[in-house]
């Protein structure tokens, strides 16, 4: 394998850049945005679709509530404005995959303005300021046919509820724009608004940059990169960009404004189309939608049933709970571990433990079985009973994790299959006495090396008594009683 040394293009540049996201979700609400259409991906082409959203002539939409109430918790979490207010405009535009000729977007009123979303970068808590949250529908999707002269539209997807998030220009490498996102993506799964899917489309991003002299205060002319899916490809993209904007600027060139697409294969982004201005979309008010108005008992409702996000999780966890920085993160950002961790340590409050047992062992059935901790189906009262029986000394930890296997294939006590697997850890302290001994007399040359006060000859004696004991023997217990045996 050869490890690719990251290129920052903004090393030892005389230019900084300045990089606003424009992040669309796709909220999993059952039905779509404006009709009653299912929302699902995967479905036979032109299967979900229906005389609103294929855009007949006299057919009427109507606004999916549940879509409004997932957009509101997304807006309230991030901090945005609410007005009591909202309402919907057409963006219009023609594209084949667009039946209406239009999108039904938010213009001047949307749900939420401005926001900020903290993260951490580095270890240090940053924060990336929101112009605006807005809802809209999606469009179809285009299909291409490698070899043949011919392309399809699919109108599945036509119709179906996003959530716009724009950032402020507020970004100024590929390593903040990455940690935002993914922090971002993580809110939204807290959230339970959408599954964040990027191979499927469920979270995209567009990525306006430009760069200016290092240290100056105005904006200069950006280009756009449409619709990237993947962490991967916006660093890379961002890094491409940011490259060929210094070499044009250094060359006395200007950077024109544009849309273009990155492409993964090539690594490299190419002009799509000159960028339009906002005039050319001609919105105006949808006139075949109310206004949507919320009082503050409804958003007060909503921002109570939040769930404690990401970022103040990891806090609670460091903090309160005394985990490890790593540790911490690593449960955070996986939320079903740490929705599972939560609901283990309401039973039994040694943190450590259990997210030692959900990190190491637990995580590792999850992921030889493809799937996720929620999906293999343990009660956190059955675990727990395991990592209370390690840390009591009724097994080893290291057999503990042969006990976890069946414990995913059957509803037996804990206790049970540790008895009917014979792996109760040896509690006689004569019978322990006894293998040590044994092991001691077999290897002189390390107690020789213990007696003249070499400790890693320790480990080795302890690691011959477990093996000895096969596992069974409790590797501090067996330390102590060398160490009595030794100095005696
Ligand atoms: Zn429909
Ligand atoms: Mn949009």
């Amino acid at each position: 394998m050869c490890a690719e040394k990251k290129f920052d293009p903004l090393e030892n540049s005389a230019y900084e850049a300045v990089v606003g996201l424009e992040v669309h979700v796709q909220l999993n609400t059952s039905t779509k945005m404006f009709c009653r259409c299912e929302n699902r991906f995967g479905a036979e082409p032109n299967t979900n679709v229906c005389p609103v959203c294929l855009g007949w002539p006299g057919a009427l939409p109507y606004a999916n509530r549940e879509a409004i109430e997932q957009s509101l918790r997304a807006v309230l979490a991030c901090g945005c404005e609410v007005g009591e207010f909202s309402k919907f405009d057409r963006k219009n535009y023609y594209y084949p995959d667009l039946p209406k000729g239009y999108q039904i977007s938010q213009y001047d009123q949307p749900l939420g303005l401005g926001g900020q979303v903290d993260f951490f970068l580095d270890g240090e808590k940053a924060g990336v300021q929101l112009t605006r949250i807005h809802l809209e529908e999606d469009a179809g999707k285009n299909t291409h046919v490698a070899g043949r002269p011919v392309s399809f539209v699919d109108l599945n997807r036509a119709g179906t509820p996003l959530l716009e998030i724009v950032t402020e220009p507020d970004i100024s490498s590929a390593a903040e724009a990455g940690a935002f996102l993914r922090n971002l993506r993580l809110i939204m799964l807290y959230l339970g608004v959408s599954d964040c899917n990027m191979e499927e489309g469920s979270l995209r991003c567009d990525v306006n940059i430009s760069i200016r002299p290092k240290g100056a205060q105005h904006l200069e002319t950006r280009a756009e990169i449409k619709n990237l899916n993947s962490f991967n490809f916006i660093e890379k993209a961002l890094h491409y960009e940011i490259s060929r904007q210094i070499d044009l600027k250094e060359r006395g060139e200007e950077v024109v404004q544009e849309t273009r697409l990155y492409d993964p294969e090539r690594d490299e982004t190419r002009s799509m189309r000159g960028k339009e201005a906002e005039h050319d979309y001609r919105y105006f008010p949808e006139p075949d939608l109310t206004p949507v108005t919320f009082t503050r008992e409804q958003l007060e409702d909503i921002r109570s049933g939040l769930p404690e996000l990401p970022v103040a999780r990891l806090q609670r966890y460091t903090s309160e709970l005394g985990l490890e920085d790593y540790p911490a993160g690593l449960l955070v950002r996986d939320h079903e571990a740490a929705i599972f961790f939560d609901a283990c340590i309401e039973l039994y409050p040694k943190a450590r433990s259990v997210a030692n047992w959900i990190l190491n062992s637990l995580k590792e059935e999850a992921n030889s079985r493809k799937t996720g901790i929620s999906s293999l189906g343990l009660e956190p009262g059955r675990f727990v009973d395991l990592v209370k029986a390690v840390d009591a000394g009724v097994v080893s930890s290291q057999k503990g994790r042969d006990v976890l296997k069946p414990m995913l294939e059957s509803d037996k006590p804990v206790v049970e299959i540790i008895s009917e697997l014979g792996l109760e850890q040896i509690s006689d302290d004569s019978e322990l006495r006894e293998q040590v001994e044994k092991v001691l007399s077999e290897h002189p040359g390390p107690v020789e090396d213990v007696r003249a006060g070499k400790k890693n000859s320790v480990n080795f004696l302890v690691g011959q008594v477990m093996k000895e004991t096969r596992g069974k023997a409790n590797p501090g217990k067996v330390a102590e009683m060398i160490g009595e045996i030794l100095s005696a």
